[in-house]
Protein backbone atom coordinates (compact mmCIF):
# COMPACT_ATOMS: atom_id res chain seq x y z
CA UNK A 1 0.00 0.00 0.00
CA UNK A 2 2.90 2.51 0.98
CA UNK A 3 4.28 0.98 -2.42
CA UNK A 4 1.44 2.39 -4.24
CA UNK A 5 1.45 5.81 -2.45
CA UNK A 6 4.84 6.16 -3.19
CA UNK A 7 4.71 5.03 -6.93
CA UNK A 8 1.41 7.33 -7.39
CA UNK A 9 2.98 10.21 -5.51
CA UNK A 10 5.84 10.01 -7.78
CA UNK A 11 3.64 10.07 -11.02
CA UNK A 12 1.70 13.05 -9.65
CA UNK A 13 5.40 14.58 -9.22
CA UNK A 14 6.74 13.71 -12.35
CA UNK A 15 3.04 15.16 -13.96
CA UNK A 16 4.08 18.10 -12.63
CA UNK A 17 7.36 18.45 -13.45
CA UNK A 18 5.80 17.73 -17.19
CA UNK A 19 3.57 20.46 -16.52
CA UNK A 20 5.62 22.83 -15.36
CA UNK A 21 8.28 22.28 -18.06
CA UNK A 22 5.20 22.36 -20.25
CA UNK A 23 3.80 25.50 -18.92
CA UNK A 24 6.59 27.49 -20.13
CA UNK A 25 4.91 30.19 -22.31
CA UNK A 26 3.78 33.62 -23.44
CA UNK A 27 0.83 34.62 -22.41
CA UNK A 28 0.33 37.83 -24.29
CA UNK A 29 3.03 40.42 -25.01
CA UNK A 30 1.89 44.37 -24.69
CA UNK A 31 3.35 47.55 -24.76
CA UNK A 32 2.17 51.32 -23.43
CA UNK A 33 4.10 54.66 -25.00
CA UNK A 34 5.42 57.34 -23.37
CA UNK A 35 5.35 59.85 -26.25
CA UNK A 36 6.79 62.92 -24.35
CA UNK A 37 10.28 61.06 -23.46
CA UNK A 38 10.21 58.43 -26.34
CA UNK A 39 10.20 55.71 -24.15
CA UNK A 40 8.15 52.41 -24.47
CA UNK A 41 7.45 49.26 -21.61
CA UNK A 42 7.26 46.32 -23.22
CA UNK A 43 5.65 43.79 -21.04
CA UNK A 44 6.04 39.67 -21.90
CA UNK A 45 3.03 38.10 -19.42
CA UNK A 46 4.78 34.68 -18.85
CA UNK A 47 3.67 31.92 -16.61
CA UNK A 48 6.85 31.28 -15.20
CA UNK A 49 10.07 32.99 -14.61
CA UNK A 50 11.99 32.01 -17.97
CA UNK A 51 15.38 32.37 -18.45
CA UNK A 52 16.24 35.20 -21.36
CA UNK A 53 18.88 37.67 -22.95
CA UNK A 54 17.44 41.07 -24.70
CA UNK A 55 19.53 43.34 -27.23
CA UNK A 56 19.05 45.30 -29.94
CA UNK A 57 20.52 45.55 -33.52
CA UNK A 58 21.26 48.52 -35.08
CA UNK A 59 21.60 48.04 -38.77
CA UNK A 60 17.96 47.66 -39.18
CA UNK A 61 16.23 49.12 -35.75
CA UNK A 62 15.42 45.83 -33.80
CA UNK A 63 15.01 44.95 -30.42
CA UNK A 64 15.32 41.10 -29.81
CA UNK A 65 14.13 38.99 -26.52
CA UNK A 66 15.50 35.28 -26.61
CA UNK A 67 13.06 33.94 -23.96
CA UNK A 68 13.33 30.12 -22.90
CA UNK A 69 9.34 29.33 -23.37
CA UNK A 70 8.43 26.43 -25.20
CA UNK A 71 4.91 28.09 -26.21
CA UNK A 72 3.03 31.16 -27.04
CA UNK A 73 -0.36 32.00 -27.10
CA UNK A 74 -1.44 33.64 -30.81
CA UNK A 75 -0.14 37.55 -29.47
CA UNK A 76 -2.19 39.94 -31.02
CA UNK A 77 0.12 41.70 -33.26
CA UNK A 78 -0.71 45.70 -32.27
CA UNK A 79 2.03 48.46 -33.90
CA UNK A 80 2.99 51.46 -32.11
CA UNK A 81 5.24 54.55 -33.47
CA UNK A 82 7.83 52.81 -32.37
CA UNK A 83 7.05 49.15 -32.81
CA UNK A 84 6.25 48.57 -36.45
CA UNK A 85 5.73 44.77 -36.10
CA UNK A 86 6.51 41.29 -33.68
CA UNK A 87 7.79 38.33 -35.02
CA UNK A 88 8.10 35.39 -33.09
CA UNK A 89 9.94 31.83 -34.00
CA UNK A 90 11.31 29.00 -32.39
CA UNK A 91 15.16 28.93 -33.02
CA UNK A 92 17.00 25.32 -33.44
CA UNK A 93 18.20 25.97 -29.83
CA UNK A 94 14.57 25.11 -28.86
CA UNK A 95 14.35 29.33 -27.82
CA UNK A 96 11.70 31.67 -28.61
CA UNK A 97 12.84 34.16 -30.51
CA UNK A 98 10.72 37.60 -30.88
CA UNK A 99 11.86 40.15 -32.83
CA UNK A 100 10.44 43.72 -32.37
CA UNK A 101 10.90 46.07 -35.63
CA UNK A 102 11.81 49.22 -34.70
CA UNK A 103 10.83 52.46 -36.60
CA UNK A 104 14.44 53.77 -35.17
CA UNK A 105 17.63 52.57 -33.34
CA UNK A 106 16.75 52.64 -29.44
CA UNK A 107 18.95 51.11 -26.34
CA UNK A 108 17.11 49.16 -23.48
CA UNK A 109 16.78 51.29 -20.92
CA UNK A 110 16.05 48.54 -17.86
CA UNK A 111 14.70 45.29 -18.07
CA UNK A 112 13.20 43.07 -14.57
CA UNK A 113 10.71 40.82 -13.21
CA UNK A 114 7.68 41.83 -11.86
CA UNK A 115 6.36 39.11 -9.35
CA UNK A 116 2.87 37.15 -9.90
CA UNK A 117 0.09 39.06 -10.50
CA UNK A 118 -3.71 38.78 -9.95
CA UNK A 119 -3.76 36.85 -13.44
CA UNK A 120 -1.16 34.47 -11.56
CA UNK A 121 1.36 35.99 -14.65
CA UNK A 122 4.86 36.64 -14.03
CA UNK A 123 5.70 40.28 -16.23
CA UNK A 124 9.03 40.68 -17.81
CA UNK A 125 8.93 44.42 -18.65
CA UNK A 126 11.97 45.42 -21.13
CA UNK A 127 11.85 49.54 -21.15
CA UNK A 128 13.01 51.11 -24.60
CA UNK A 129 14.27 54.47 -25.63
CA UNK A 130 14.23 55.91 -28.89
CA UNK A 131 17.89 57.20 -29.72
CA UNK A 132 17.32 61.00 -30.11
CA UNK A 133 18.03 62.95 -32.90
CA UNK A 134 20.73 64.83 -31.03
CA UNK A 135 22.16 61.92 -29.59
CA UNK A 136 22.45 60.02 -32.81
CA UNK A 137 24.38 63.70 -34.60
CA UNK A 138 26.50 63.59 -31.25
CA UNK A 139 27.53 59.69 -32.13
CA UNK A 140 28.45 61.09 -35.66
CA UNK A 141 30.38 63.51 -34.26
CA UNK A 142 32.59 61.15 -32.67
CA UNK A 143 32.47 58.16 -34.96
CA UNK A 144 33.64 61.19 -37.92
CA UNK A 145 36.40 62.57 -35.77
CA UNK A 146 37.15 58.92 -35.56
CA UNK A 147 37.06 58.47 -39.02
CA UNK A 148 38.50 61.69 -40.43
CA UNK A 149 36.84 63.01 -43.58
CA UNK A 150 39.32 62.35 -46.80
CA UNK A 151 39.76 64.76 -49.48
CA UNK A 152 41.64 63.88 -52.56
CA UNK A 153 42.81 67.22 -54.63
CA UNK A 154 43.70 66.81 -58.18
CA UNK A 155 45.80 69.25 -59.51
CA UNK A 156 45.01 69.08 -63.23
CA UNK A 157 47.44 68.04 -65.94
CA UNK A 158 50.86 67.43 -65.67
CA UNK A 159 54.51 66.42 -66.97
CA UNK A 160 54.01 65.86 -71.00
CA UNK A 161 50.48 67.62 -71.03
CA UNK A 162 50.59 71.61 -69.58
CA UNK A 163 46.96 71.95 -70.25
CA UNK A 164 45.93 75.04 -71.26
CA UNK A 165 48.29 77.74 -71.73
CA UNK A 166 48.81 81.43 -72.40
CA UNK A 167 51.63 83.94 -72.37
CA UNK A 168 53.82 81.53 -70.64
CA UNK A 169 51.44 80.38 -67.62
CA UNK A 170 50.92 77.11 -67.95
CA UNK A 171 47.63 75.42 -66.79
CA UNK A 172 49.71 72.47 -64.91
CA UNK A 173 51.72 74.72 -62.97
CA UNK A 174 48.58 77.02 -61.67
CA UNK A 175 46.42 74.26 -60.44
CA UNK A 176 49.85 72.42 -58.48
CA UNK A 177 50.60 75.54 -56.57
CA UNK A 178 46.40 75.94 -55.97
CA UNK A 179 46.08 72.28 -54.74
CA UNK A 180 49.03 72.64 -52.44
CA UNK A 181 47.67 75.86 -51.06
CA UNK A 182 44.53 74.55 -51.02
CA UNK A 183 45.63 71.36 -49.43
CA UNK A 184 47.43 72.92 -46.34
CA UNK A 185 44.06 75.07 -45.53
CA UNK A 186 41.85 72.49 -45.48
CA UNK A 187 44.92 70.18 -43.48
CA UNK A 188 44.44 73.16 -40.74
CA UNK A 189 40.60 72.20 -40.38
CA UNK A 190 41.35 68.71 -39.43
CA UNK A 191 40.75 66.79 -42.89
CA UNK A 192 42.94 64.28 -44.44
CA UNK A 193 43.93 65.66 -47.53
CA UNK A 194 46.42 63.91 -50.77
CA UNK A 195 46.77 65.01 -53.64
CA UNK A 196 47.04 62.76 -56.78
CA UNK A 197 50.38 64.29 -57.90
CA UNK A 198 52.86 66.61 -55.73
CA UNK A 199 55.19 67.49 -59.25
CA UNK A 200 54.65 68.32 -62.63
CA UNK A 201 54.33 64.73 -63.88
CA UNK A 202 52.00 63.01 -66.09
CA UNK A 203 49.02 60.96 -64.41
CA UNK A 204 46.20 59.53 -66.73
CA UNK A 205 42.44 59.79 -65.71
CA UNK A 206 42.15 56.80 -64.36
CA UNK A 207 45.06 56.67 -62.34
CA UNK A 208 43.78 59.92 -60.70
CA UNK A 209 40.57 58.30 -59.58
CA UNK A 210 42.60 55.25 -58.61
CA UNK A 211 44.77 57.24 -56.20
CA UNK A 212 41.56 59.06 -54.92
CA UNK A 213 40.13 55.57 -53.99
CA UNK A 214 43.22 53.94 -52.36
CA UNK A 215 43.19 56.87 -50.29
CA UNK A 216 39.52 56.05 -49.23
CA UNK A 217 38.64 59.50 -50.39
CA UNK A 218 35.06 60.99 -49.03
CA UNK A 219 35.61 63.74 -51.81
CA UNK A 220 37.61 64.15 -55.07
CA UNK A 221 38.12 67.67 -56.33
CA UNK A 222 39.92 68.04 -59.88
CA UNK A 223 41.27 71.64 -60.02
CA UNK A 224 42.02 73.50 -63.29
CA UNK A 225 42.20 76.43 -65.58
CA UNK A 226 40.54 76.76 -69.25
CA UNK A 227 41.19 78.89 -71.80
CA UNK A 228 38.91 79.81 -74.70
CA UNK A 229 39.25 81.82 -77.57
CA UNK A 230 36.73 85.13 -76.38
CA UNK A 231 39.14 86.80 -73.98
CA UNK A 232 35.89 88.50 -72.11
CA UNK A 233 34.96 84.97 -70.93
CA UNK A 234 36.22 84.99 -67.31
CA UNK A 235 34.88 83.39 -64.06
CA UNK A 236 34.64 80.07 -62.19
CA UNK A 237 32.57 77.32 -63.04
CA UNK A 238 32.03 73.48 -61.25
CA UNK A 239 31.18 70.50 -63.36
CA UNK A 240 29.87 67.12 -62.14
CA UNK A 241 29.55 64.06 -63.79
CA UNK A 242 26.42 63.25 -66.22
CA UNK A 243 26.63 61.33 -69.48
CA UNK A 244 24.65 63.97 -71.63
CA UNK A 245 26.39 67.75 -71.80
CA UNK A 246 24.55 70.23 -69.98
CA UNK A 247 25.31 72.25 -72.86
CA UNK A 248 27.77 72.56 -76.02
CA UNK A 249 30.44 74.39 -74.55
CA UNK A 250 30.72 71.73 -71.33
CA UNK A 251 30.87 69.18 -74.01
CA UNK A 252 34.01 70.58 -75.48
CA UNK A 253 35.35 71.45 -72.58
CA UNK A 254 35.06 68.03 -71.09
CA UNK A 255 36.66 66.62 -74.59
CA UNK A 256 39.20 68.99 -73.97
CA UNK A 257 39.94 67.39 -70.22
CA UNK A 258 39.57 63.94 -71.84
CA UNK A 259 41.89 64.39 -74.06
CA UNK A 260 44.40 64.19 -71.73
CA UNK A 261 45.55 60.40 -71.96
CA UNK A 262 45.24 60.31 -75.48
CA UNK A 263 48.12 63.25 -75.48
CA UNK A 264 50.08 61.16 -73.47
CA UNK A 265 49.37 57.59 -75.46
CA UNK A 266 47.08 56.07 -73.17
CA UNK A 267 43.80 54.59 -74.53
CA UNK A 268 40.78 56.37 -73.18
CA UNK A 269 39.19 53.44 -71.17
CA UNK A 270 35.85 51.99 -71.85
CA UNK A 271 34.18 53.32 -68.96
CA UNK A 272 30.73 52.00 -67.65
CA UNK A 273 31.61 48.47 -68.91
CA UNK A 274 32.61 46.92 -65.32
CA UNK A 275 29.86 45.82 -63.24
CA UNK A 276 26.08 46.83 -64.41
CA UNK A 277 24.68 45.97 -61.02
CA UNK A 278 21.37 48.02 -59.52
CA UNK A 279 23.48 48.35 -56.69
CA UNK A 280 26.74 50.22 -58.14
CA UNK A 281 23.61 51.67 -59.96
CA UNK A 282 22.50 53.31 -56.74
CA UNK A 283 26.07 54.21 -55.50
CA UNK A 284 26.10 56.55 -58.70
CA UNK A 285 23.18 57.99 -57.72
CA UNK A 286 24.02 58.60 -54.58
CA UNK A 287 27.35 59.97 -55.71
CA UNK A 288 26.07 62.14 -58.23
CA UNK A 289 23.88 63.91 -56.04
CA UNK A 290 26.30 64.24 -53.35
CA UNK A 291 28.66 65.78 -56.42
CA UNK A 292 25.94 68.29 -56.79
CA UNK A 293 25.10 69.44 -53.60
CA UNK A 294 28.36 70.37 -53.10
CA UNK A 295 28.64 72.18 -56.29
CA UNK A 296 25.92 74.06 -55.14
CA UNK A 297 27.28 74.82 -51.91
CA UNK A 298 30.23 75.97 -53.62
CA UNK A 299 28.59 78.19 -55.71
CA UNK A 300 26.27 79.85 -53.48
CA UNK A 301 29.53 80.02 -50.94
CA UNK A 302 31.15 82.03 -54.31
CA UNK A 303 28.59 83.84 -54.80
CA UNK A 304 28.84 85.39 -50.86
CA UNK A 305 31.66 86.15 -51.14
CA UNK A 306 31.63 88.09 -54.44
CA UNK A 307 33.76 85.83 -56.61
CA UNK A 308 33.22 86.01 -60.45
CA UNK A 309 31.25 83.09 -62.02
CA UNK A 310 30.57 81.99 -65.48
CA UNK A 311 27.07 82.23 -66.39
CA UNK A 312 25.44 78.85 -64.80
CA UNK A 313 28.16 78.31 -62.69
CA UNK A 314 27.20 74.79 -62.12
CA UNK A 315 27.42 72.13 -65.33
CA UNK A 316 27.91 68.67 -66.24
CA UNK A 317 29.47 66.14 -68.89
CA UNK A 318 31.19 62.97 -69.18
CA UNK A 319 34.39 64.06 -67.40
CA UNK A 320 36.79 60.67 -67.52
CA UNK A 321 37.88 62.16 -64.10
CA UNK A 322 34.78 62.15 -62.07
CA UNK A 323 33.74 58.52 -62.90
CA UNK A 324 34.21 57.28 -59.80
CA UNK A 325 31.01 54.99 -58.70
CA UNK A 326 31.49 55.93 -54.98
CA UNK A 327 33.47 58.98 -54.48
CA UNK A 328 31.60 62.75 -54.95
CA UNK A 329 33.54 64.26 -57.53
CA UNK A 330 33.70 67.54 -58.91
CA UNK A 331 36.34 69.50 -61.24
CA UNK A 332 36.47 73.48 -60.78
CA UNK A 333 37.79 75.55 -63.42
CA UNK A 334 39.33 78.16 -61.66
CA UNK A 335 39.48 80.38 -64.21
CA UNK A 336 40.26 81.59 -67.89
CA UNK A 337 43.97 81.50 -69.16
CA UNK A 338 42.66 83.58 -71.80
CA UNK A 339 41.20 86.73 -69.98
CA UNK A 340 43.95 88.80 -68.39
CA UNK A 341 41.79 89.48 -64.99
CA UNK A 342 41.72 85.93 -64.18
CA UNK A 343 45.53 85.40 -64.74
CA UNK A 344 45.96 88.14 -62.41
CA UNK A 345 43.58 86.66 -59.96
CA UNK A 346 45.17 83.06 -60.00
CA UNK A 347 48.52 83.95 -60.14
CA UNK A 348 48.79 86.94 -57.54
CA UNK A 349 48.61 84.67 -54.39
CA UNK A 350 46.60 87.02 -52.08
CA UNK A 351 43.58 87.06 -54.61
CA UNK A 352 44.25 83.10 -55.19
CA UNK A 353 44.29 82.81 -51.58
CA UNK A 354 40.75 84.49 -51.29
CA UNK A 355 39.49 82.27 -54.09
CA UNK A 356 41.08 79.17 -52.72
CA UNK A 357 39.62 79.79 -48.95
CA UNK A 358 36.34 80.37 -50.52
CA UNK A 359 36.19 76.62 -52.06
CA UNK A 360 37.78 75.63 -48.47
CA UNK A 361 34.90 76.98 -46.11
CA UNK A 362 32.41 75.03 -48.87
CA UNK A 363 34.40 71.84 -48.22
CA UNK A 364 33.80 72.71 -44.81
CA UNK A 365 30.04 73.31 -44.96
CA UNK A 366 29.99 70.12 -47.26
CA UNK A 367 31.28 67.53 -44.68
CA UNK A 368 28.69 69.06 -41.60
CA UNK A 369 25.76 68.78 -43.95
CA UNK A 370 26.60 65.30 -44.88
CA UNK A 371 27.50 64.41 -41.20
CA UNK A 372 24.00 65.59 -40.19
CA UNK A 373 22.31 63.38 -43.11
CA UNK A 374 24.47 60.35 -42.31
CA UNK A 375 22.02 57.51 -41.21
ZN1 LIG B 1 42.37 71.29 -67.61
Amino acid sequence: MLLIKFLVSLFLYFNACYLYSNDNKIENIRFSENLSNKTTRIVLDLTNKLPYTVFTLNNKPRLVVDIEANSSKKIIKKSSKLIKNIRLRKTDSNVMRIVFDLANNSYIEKHFYLEKNNNNLFRLVIDVRESSIKKNNNLKELSIKKKQFVITIDPGHGGIDPGAINLGKKEKNITLQASIELKSMLAKKGYKVFLTRNSDKFISLRKRRVIAKKNKSDLFISLHVDSVKRKSTRGTSIYTLSEKASDKLTARLAERENKVDLIAGVDLEKVDNEVASILLDLTRRDTKNSSSSFAENYIEKARKNGHRLLRRPHRHAGFAVLKSAEIPSVLIELGFLSNSKDVKLLTNSKTRKRLLSTLSDAIEIYVKERNKTIN
